[in-house]
């Protein structure tokens, strides 16, 4: 449009100019030159006539016939070229003729001749006009041409140039438009409304969702309405709660704040909440960005609201969580500490029975023997109960045959069963792996708990055990155990319940059959924590079957669970090959069963031993002979363990270097504190496992021994331990501990220990029962210590634990419990040497 209207002007300027420049010469050139030669032919004609006026007023009528012509001017020297004819006339008659005819056109020029009498003639110049047109024609020409050319150049480039320029300006106005189109469409598809305000807050701009958002009409003039009048429009129509008294006055103000950016909520009436988001712009203004926020922020404060209430219940979940594990620790503490007084109740009883009573007394207190077994019974299940309600049980990961297990129950079980003229037989898989590996311990518990059962609610027919082994992989096995009995079977409608805590509440089976209903209880939880399941099949009169299904890694032997010990018993038969001669130990134990259970230990070793019954006989077999490594017990008669480590590193020099290993059954803080400031370099918690001894030397000989305070299996030990202690004393042989010991021994080890341990224990029994005087209490406290240990380390956990307690309450017992507190270790020692597995008799 622009293009096409200056191209016009243009083109009427270059014609006009072309014109002038054609026309306007010639003519020009013309119009000028014909008036000067008609004025020089004016002058001319008049300058004749003068002079003939001259001569002929003497010359009166007769001037014509003597008219000189030779005396008549002749033309301007410039104007020779110029033919020019003259004439004279009287009247019409013409006197004289000068000169010949000229091309045409001519112009010609008159001036008068006068005498006295007036006008007697006149002069006629005439001039062709040919040169002069000729001249002017060719001027002509040249302008036209001139005129051509400008007018080409000045259309040819000029114009193009133009063209050129006007076109790419075109170009640009397009882009623009379109530009603008998508800038528009971009905007009006935005999810976010925008919105931009010029420096005195009128809105310039606004995109199809702000327009909606805030009801404004489509077609919306820009630069529009001013902010104040739009949020007034706004507050008309109610759009904002009504609550919002004066939000119009707050708004303006809040927009017209000097901040680069800011951000605010506007909350309407329809409950939608519009986050705005602005920011300053540097001509003045600001750009807004209005997000509706309605379901972003609803659902965040939803989430919001429900995190605080998943807190809550949280915290009150961990409430309930320590309250019922202080609950359980309570319960765990209490019976461990009733079962103390309650041991002594029962050896009191036991010794009474012994003695010479009436048949009345003799019921009585048979009776009283018996419901205080019943009692503990009771307590060693609330104990194990609430330890594992506490999250107290910690699951061993040894090694164990399954078939030896079920031997092992069974053998518990047996006499019982025989009793009641009861089968028990067994059912092995042959495809069970040789070895699991798990907590033995804790599976014979549950299978002993559901046999025991069987046992008891069975009065004819017969019990089968069975193991099998369900898959297998070449990692993990599924095995299930089944105890089947032709018992009085359950009641389907207490099948459901037949697990959940406190099943037996069956007051009638209470009392006829005893029991805590808490055996089933505390199987499953042992179970599931194991990571398996329990169940039960039964119909009543007929029997019942209860199954325990676990998996669990094997090995293919029981030493394969014990890989790494084999790699550190070839390190430290490298070491000791090392040094090219034995290893010289010198063990300080005052226990002979531990004694020989660590030379035993040490006896696959190129290892010459030399036992020290105490602290003296230590310091004096230092004195004469060389050793590499000193094993030394803390409790020791005479001169103990930290004494004569104090004695030897006193010595200074050498001694200094020489590695003592202290071996204790007190593994806490400060017992290891008490044992690096006497100057010992490791420590060896009690009872000593082999694996834990040999990497122990090894380390020793490596020159590389652990901080004491940093013995890791030192403090696992004596966790283990006091685990071990917790556990309920009920059962008098805890088969794991020596089973273990024959891993680490052999058979003919534990033999060989086991009769040097009754020999030892039935002497110690009778010195105990000597001292009853109780004058000596320091040897009573010293008897129960190597007693404790001894039984600890062969797995006897009642007799030992009993011996524990004997040890601690040695200065303030009373004769009376003392005496009863010996009937019970010997009640015990007893109890335990006939739980011996089988294949250790021989020894007792
Ligand atoms: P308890 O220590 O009292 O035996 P349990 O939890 O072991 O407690 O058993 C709970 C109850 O389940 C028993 O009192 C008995 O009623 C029932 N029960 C368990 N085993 C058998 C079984 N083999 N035959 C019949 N009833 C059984």
């Amino acid at each position: 449009m622009l293009s096409a209207s200056v191209r016009r002007l243009v083109g009427v300027i270059g014609v006009i100019a072309a014109l002038l420049v054609a026309a306007g010469l010639p003519l020009g050139y013309g119009l000028s030159a014909y008036r000067i030669e008609t004025e020089l032919l004016s002058f001319k004609a008049r300058s004749d006539a003068e002079r003939l006026s001259k001569f002929a007023r003497p010359q009166g009528e007769s001037w014509r016939r003597h008219l000189p012509i030779a005396e008549m001017p002749d033309l301007p020297a410039d104007d020779a070229a110029r033919p020019v004819r003259r004439r004279i006339l009287a009247g019409d008659e013409v006197v004289a003729d000068l000169g010949e005819a000229l091309p045409v056109p001519v112009i010609v020029r008159t001036a008068p001749i006068t005498a006295d009498k007036g006008l007697i003639g006149r002069v006629e110049i005439e001039a062709s006009m040919r040169p002069l047109l000729e001249r002017t024609a060719a001027i002509a020409l040249a302008g036209t041409a001139l005129a051509a050319l400008g007018l080409f150049f000045l259309f040819a480039f000029p114009l193009r140039t133009v063209d050129r320029a006007l076109g790419t300006l075109s170009r640009h106005d397009q882009d623009t438009t379109a530009q603008n189109v998508r800038f528009q469409a971009a905007l009006d598809n935005m999810p976010q409304g925008l919105c931009m305000f010029d420096s005195e807050q009128r809105l310039t701009v606004a995109n199809r969702r702000f327009l909606e958002m805030h009801k404004l009409p489509s077609e919306l003039s820009v630069p529009g309405p001013s902010l104040r009048a739009l949020l007034v429009n706004a507050a008309h129509r109610g759009d904002f709660r009504p609550d919002d008294g004066d939000i119009v006055d707050e708004l303006v103000a809040d927009f017209s704040r000097p901040d680069e950016t800011w951000t605010r909520t506007l909350e309407f009436a329809d409950g939608r909440l519009i986050v705005v988001s602005n920011r300053r712009m540097p001509g003045g203004g600001w750009v807004s960005v209005h997000e509706d926020a309605t379901d972003r922020l609803r659902v965040d404060a939803q989430r919001r609201r429900a995190e605080a209430e998943a807190m809550q219940l949280r915290q009150q979940e961990r409430a309930a969580e320590l309250a019922n594990r202080a609950k359980s620790e309570f319960l765990a503490t209490m019976s461990h500490e009733i079962r103390t007084p309650m041991n002594a109740v029962l050896g009191l009883a036991a010794t009474l029975l012994d003695a010479d009573l009436g048949a009345e007394e003799r019921a009585t207190i048979a009776a009283i023997h018996e419901s205080g077994e019943s009692l503990l019974r009771i307590l060693n299940d609330v104990l194990d109960y609430s330890k594992i309600e506490a999250g107290k049980l910690a699951f061993e990961e040894l090694a164990f045959s399954p078939a030896i297990l079920i031997e092992h129950v069974i053998t518990v079980l047996r006499p019982r069963a025989q009793s009641k003229q009861l089968t028990l037989t067994t059912e092995i898989d042959p495809k069970m792996p040789p070895a699991l590996v798990g907590d033995a311990g804790r599976l014979r518990q549950v299978l002993l708990n559901l046999l025991s059962n069987a046992v008891k609610f069975t009065t004819t027919g017969g019990i089968v055990v069975t193991a099998r082994c369900l898959t297998k992989t070449s990692e993990r096995a599924s095995v299930e155990w089944t105890v089947r009995d032709t018992g009085i079977g359950i009641e389907p409608e207490r099948l459901a319940t037949m697990f959940t805590d406190f099943a037996q509440t069956d007051a009638s089976i209470a009392r006829r059959y005893g029991g805590s209903g808490l055996g089933l209880a505390i199987s499953r939880k042992i179970v599931e924590q194991m990571g398996g399941e329990i169940s039960v099949t039964s119909s009543p009169g007929t029997g019942s079957t209860f199954r325990v299904v676990v998996g669990l890694p094997w090995a293919d032997s029981l030493d394969l669970g014990e890989r790494d010990d084999h790699k550190s018993i070839a390190t430290l038969k490298a070491r000791i090959a090392a040094l090219g001669r034995p290893l010289r130990v010198l063990i300080a134990e005052d226990n002979p069963t531990n004694q020989l259970v660590t030379v035993k230990m040490l006896r696959q070793f190129d290892v010459t031993t030399h036992v020290a019954a105490d602290g003296v006989e230590a310091l004096s077999a230092l004195d004469r002979m060389a050793f590499d490594v000193v094993l030394m017990d803390i409790h020791m008669p005479e001169v103990d363990g930290l004494q004569a480590t104090r004695m030897i590193r006193k010595r200074g020099g050498e001694w200094l270097n020489l590695p003592i290993v202290a071996l204790t059954a007190n593994a806490f803080a400060q017992d290891v504190k008490a044992c690096r400031d006497a100057g010992m370099d490791e420590f060896v918690a009690k009872p000593v496992r082999k694996d834990v001894l040999v990497t122990t030397l090894v380390r020793v000989l490596d020159g590389r021994p652990q901080a004491v305070e940093k013995v890791p299996a030192a403090e696992k030990a004596a966790h283990a331990r006091l685990r071990d202690h917790a556990r309920p004393a009920s059962a008098d042989m805890d088969d794991h501990v020596i089973t273990e010991l024959e891993n680490e021994i052999g058979t003919d080890g534990v033999q060989e220990t086991l009769a040097v341990f009754l020999r030892e224990t039935e002497d110690r029994i009778a010195r105990l029962r000597a001292l009853a005087s109780l004058a000596d209490r320091a040897t009573i406290r010293g008897e129960a210590h190597t007693l404790k240990g001894a039984a600890g380390t062969l797995g006897l956990a009642r007799l030992s634990e009993l011996a524990r307690t004997l040890e601690k309450r040695a200065d303030g017992i009373n004769a009376t419990t003392y005496l009863a507190a010996v009937e019970s270790l010997d009640a015990a020692f007893r109890e335990g040497r006939a739980q011996m597995p089988e294949r250790f008799h021989t020894a007792s």
